[in-house]
């Protein structure tokens, strides 16, 4: 049965059988109990289902990723303990030591500090680009041992939209997957497989948990990139791994290959799971996620448009403004709203952003975004702290750049906040 985006929200993932808990079951239990010795070889040998230690799977857990994956339609999902962890299994599933690949400068900055610098520290190279670039100047940075390119698609903290198709276009004529982290627009406003993504990961911390009480993360599966097509790229899931008798990946599992290997190998090996619990939590933000971003987007629509209107506002970034220089991507990507995250710089000196700040009172200062509580950050104070001044003008974050983040209240008291506090400096 084809369902509607709203039902998956509520329905997917879990079902209940004859006389079940109608509520998805917490099974907080590291192990699995089996009667028969046999069967127990064959779950190690990956020749048999069933659990049996929760390091490599939980039914809550898996529950709750194949609703994320019903909702980006793809093929496998695994959930990981954080969104660090989903972006660093996501590359590091397809790259070693020796390899290289590509990213949009403009990424989140935990995402950049992991790719940038401790990737490094691991043999990987990550080359950053501008994603504005056309195609022919992108293409200028591919290399023989390069394995992926990378974006998100709206950019954290400067919204910027990530032109899909350029962007497909360049990883598939070389041969790689495209990767997109899909946090803020999430399944409901964009769901990058349709344009060409490969390979989706969510900070699930943001909106699909939404209410600012879970960390976690997830990594997605299209299903359609053809490994053993490019069979010398990707030797992890081309050739035998001696850590599991030499399965070959992509022969054993075809579609399912990709996700297999994250879960018998690096989670394994690394074992950043998410709690039962916590993907509980997860589950009740994903049942009303449908509802929550259509109130996310409208709110920041108006008070978009109020900064905009403001006489002490030097600048607005919201991609769902109509005079928005990217406007016109996000409603071919997003034709239904984009996210609840906006920019802005408010005239004058860093001492009056500063006073400007510290005198809001619905909206507080936070390190977290795209939560149902209306949350701000300077980034070039807080998040960005640890960027040089070059790395923060590469990225795309002005010194003046307030992250804003709108949350579920009334559009009417989140402006009249603002009002006041703009109206002291
Ligand atoms: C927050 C965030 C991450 C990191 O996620 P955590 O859950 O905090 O580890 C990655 N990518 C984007 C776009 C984010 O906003």
């Amino acid at each position: 049965m084809s369902k509607s985006i709203e039902t998956t929200c509520v329905q997917s993932g879990y079902f209940a059988k004859n006389g079940e808990p109608r509520q998805m079951p917490i099974v907080q239990s590291t192990t699995f109990k089996y009667d028969n010795s046999d069967y127990m070889g064959k779950l190690f040998d990956l020749e048999a289902d069933g659990y049996f230690y929760s390091r490599l799977s939980n039914p809550t857990c898996d529950n709750v990723a194949k609703k994320i994956c019903d909702l980006e339609g793809g093929v496998g999902a695994i959930l990981t303990a954080s969104g660090q962890a989903a972006n660093f299994f996501a590359v590091f599933n397809i790259c070693e030591a020796g390899d290289h690949f590509i990213a949009s400068s403009s990424i989140y900055g935990g995402t950049f500090n992991l790719f940038g610098t401790t990737m490094k520290k691991m043999g990987i190279e990550c080359t950053f680009v501008d994603q504005t670039l056309p195609y022919e100047e992108l293409a200028k940075y591919f290399k023989p041992n390069t394995k992926c390119l990378f974006g998100e698609t709206l950019t954290n903290p400067t919204v910027n939209v990530l032109d899909f198709e350029k962007f497909a276009k360049l990883a598939h004529d070389h041969g790689v997957p495209f990767i997109v982290d899909n946090t803020f627009a999430t399944p409901i406003n964009c769901r990058p497989f349709e344009y060409g993504a490969d390979i989706v990961v969510h900070s699930t911390t943001k909106y699909m948990d939404g209410h600012a009480g879970t960390i976690g993360g997830v990594v997605v599966d299209s299903g359609n990139f053809d490994w053993l097509a490019h069979a010398e790229k990707f030797p992890g899931l081309t050739t035998p791994d001696e850590s599991y008798h030499g399965i070959v990946y992509a022969e054993k599992f075809g579609k399912d290959a990709y996700i297999q290997k994250a879960v018998s190998q690096l989670m394994r090996d690394l074992g950043p799971v998410q709690s039962p619990q916590n993907a509980f939590y997860l589950n009740l933000g994903l049942e009303s996620l449908y509802v929550r971003m259509k109130q996310h987007c409208g709110n920041a629509y108006k008070v978009a448009k109020y900064l905009k209107n403001h006489e002490k506002v030097a600048w607005v970034k919201y991609p769902g403004l109509e005079d928005d220089d990217e406007y016109a991507m996000a409603q071919k990507y997003m034709p239904n709203g984009t996210c609840g995250v906006l920019c802005f710089g408010v005239k004058g000196s860093r001492a009056d952003a500063e006073k400007f700040m510290d005198a809001l009172k619905l909206a507080t200062i936070e390190t977290h975004v795209a939560d149902s509580h209306t949350c701000l950050l300077h980034p070039a104070s807080h998040t960005h702290r640890q960027m040089t001044e070059e790395q923060l003008k590469e990225a795309g974050v002005a010194p003046d750049l307030i992250r804003f983040s709108v949350g579920l209240e009334n559009a009417d008291d989140i402006i009249e906040d603002l009002s006041q506090a703009l109206d002291i400096i």
